[in-house]
């Protein structure tokens, strides 16, 4: 996978990129980030890539021509016929979610869009975007955490991102299911003991009670994903019995 993020601040993605599981996926060439300074194509004497918006009103506007060059700086040097989308980093896109990180798990190349101050010319976008993604109904400096916080998201789908394969596969949301409880060492800390079960040895009650913490967490913390969860017989069971409790 290949990340391209045209941005106002490179060093903000590569340093936001480079330390703990997301860092050590880049040195083991699972995964590249090449961050580009739209910057470095102002068509301006200044190095300007702003200006007032038309119409009057506060702040400042991102060009169309730079944005436009330095997309199309990065497409000329990807190979591949299919052009890769590009996600413009906007409060107004559709609220990212775990569905959408597995979804853009499957493509080769992304190309991230960030603005800054009041946005981005929106001749450009017309021309460019594919997908507009906010990461959640408030309204952030620049596009750049977002960016970060989905590319952090995909990665961690990605074979070989993370040590312990099995890991993403029981994480909350993927199954639209809250994850259960996780414990460690010791087993008893200031007096509060790990559950019995855990300590049991015994697989398929861990497992059966790990399932049943999930849906209780669910049921109580977001009783909305419950309508799009997959659900067995017995969850529906168990489920309909803490109804009655
Ligand atoms: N004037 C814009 C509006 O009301 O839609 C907001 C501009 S915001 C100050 C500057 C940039 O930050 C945006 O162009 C976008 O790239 C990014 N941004 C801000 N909040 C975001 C969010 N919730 N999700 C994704 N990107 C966001």
């Amino acid at each position: 996978m290949r990340f391209h993020v045209l941005t106002l601040f490179p060093d903000m993605i590569r340093n936001g990129f480079q330390t703990s599981i997301t860092g050590r996926a880049v040195e083991k060439g699972l995964l590249s980030v090449n961050a580009v300074n739209i910057r470095d194509f102002s068509v301006n004497k200044h190095n300007r890539v702003d200006d007032y918006p038309y119409g009057g009103g506060a702040g400042m506007v991102m060009q169309a021509e730079p944005v436009c060059r330095a997309y199309e700086s990065v497409v000329s040097g990807i190979s591949s016929e299919k052009k890769p989308r590009v996600l413009y980093m906007t409060p107004q896109g559709k609220v990212f979610n775990q569905r959408m990180a597995e979804e853009l798990s499957g493509e080769e190349e992304l190309i991230f869009l960030c603005g800054h101050y009041e946005g981005i010319d929106e001749r450009v976008l017309e021309e460019i975007v594919t997908d507009e993604v906010s990461i959640g109904d408030y309204v952030l400096t620049g596009g750049e955490l977002p960016a970060l916080v989905i590319m952090d998201a995909i990665s961690r789908l990605l074979d070989g991102v993370l040590h312990n394969g099995e890991s993403a596969e029981f994480d909350s949301f993927h199954d639209n299911l809250l994850e259960y409880p996780q414990y460690s060492r010791p087993e008893e800390w200031r007096g509060k003991k790990v559950p019995a079960i855990l300590l049991s040895g015994h697989h398929a009650n861990v497992e059966k009670w790990r399932r049943e913490q999930s849906l209780i967490r669910t049921k109580e913390r977001r009783p909305d994903l419950l309508e799009h969860a997959s659900l067995t017989k017995e969850d529906k069971k168990f489920l309909a019995k803490l109804e009655e409790v």
